[in-house]
């Protein structure tokens, strides 16, 4: 257990008292009932009915592809329980033909690679793996400069660039992401972490991500085409290949613990033993993304997208904090941190 002075700061903090949002002001502050501001702007938003997603809605989209390329669908699988149920799904529930495609930068963990490798071979489904360093040189730099960019938001611009591309290259009409109800709500701009960085929450985070791509990623020849933005990605990715982003958990009647029993069972999938938040396939980078989004801005997306579960009676209160518990070893995050040639904190591997 680290305990420096920054862990205590972050257990001294005030957490919400509805959700499990830590207050970090001026983004996330709570009320005198202790209540933080995004579950009194839910409040606000559940007075207004939502409208329902129905599966009806998903299998007409389905039915308008089906049968008319060589894959019905590319479907994003990273070896999570929510990819992974999607992956199985789309093959079983719904009869497509899928492309699985995982995606590998280096830091995902070999468990999490492994439920992909199980679940192509039981489902019988097309699979390719991705495996790249390109992202190294990027990650490093967030590290040696000291930069408060979110590491997730820019590797979540680098995969869904290239996912995008994967679907042109095959001609697929359809990219299905394993993105619960809590991560993503339809919005135009999607990511793993549905990060609207034009969201209260996110506006730290997201100018911190953007200056760093002005600043220290265009300027690299190396990444001199690299998207600026998460509306960048889409916006060329509709020029090239028109293709809809879609999530079966949008519209599935099945919930988080229903489907995992299923694909434990079905395809052997497993949690993998270690990662951030717990119970997560998220690859080992989250450790260190996730410890400087503490150390930066008191919370980390991981916060806000479990307070949403949480406000949706989809995670309870308890075991959202259980999950988010950060007691990471200096160890941990510089064994990590060493394929990029320097510690977590950005400093060289040899000497002080
Ligand atoms: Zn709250």
């Amino acid at each position: 257990m680290e305990n420096n002075g920054e862990e205590k700061r972050m257990t001294g903090q005030k957490i919400c008292l509805k959700c499990v949002m830590p207050e970090s002001k001026p983004e996330i502050f709570l009320d005198q009932a202790g209540v933080c501001n995004l579950c009194l702007e839910h409040a606000a938003r559940a007075a207004a009915p939502a409208e329902k997603a129905l599966e009806t809605d998903f299998t007409k989209v389905l039915a308008q592809h089906r049968g008319k390329h060589e894959y019905d669908c590319l479907v994003m699988c990273s070896g999570g329980k929510d990819s992974t149920a999607s992956l199985y799904y789309m093959k079983t529930r719904y009869k497509t033909r899928p492309l699985a495609f995982t995606f590998n930068h280096g830091f995902e963990t070999e468990d999490a690679l492994a439920n992909v490798k199980k679940s192509v071979e039981k489902l019988g489904v097309d699979f390719m793996l991705f495996r790249s360093d390109f992202m190294h040189e990027m990650f490093a730099k967030i590290l040696k400069t000291g930069s408060k960019a979110v590491i997730c938001h820019l590797c979540s611009i680098w995969y869904m660039d290239l996912t995008f591309k994967m679907a042109e290259r095959f001609d697929i009409p359809i990219i299905i992401a394993g993105w619960t109800k809590g991560q993503s709500l339809r919005q135009p701009a999607m990511t793993k972490c549905a990060c609207d960085s034009s969201a209260s929450e996110f506006l730290r985070m997201g100018q911190a991500t953007r200056e760093f791509i002005t600043g220290h990623v265009h300027t690299d020849p190396k990444y001199k085409d690299f998207p600026s933005s998460m509306e960048e990605v889409l916006a060329r990715a509709q020029k090239r290949h028109k293709c809809l982003v879609l999530s079966p958990h949008w519209f599935l009647p099945y919930d988080a613990q229903e489907y995992t029993g299923t694909i434990e069972r079905e395809l052997g999938w497993k949690y993998p033993a270690r990662s951030y938040p717990a119970k997560s396939t998220n690859c080992d980078l989250n450790f260190i993304s996730a410890h400087n989004s503490m150390k930066f801005y008191g919370y980390t997306h991981y916060h806000v997208e479990m307070s949403k579960l949480v406000r949706e009676g989809a995670l309870s209160r308890a075991e959202a904090l259980e999950l988010l518990k950060q007691d990471f070893s200096k160890e941990l995050l510089d064994g990590i941190a060493a394929p990029l040639g320097c510690k977590a904190d950005g400093s060289p591997l040899t000497g002080k």
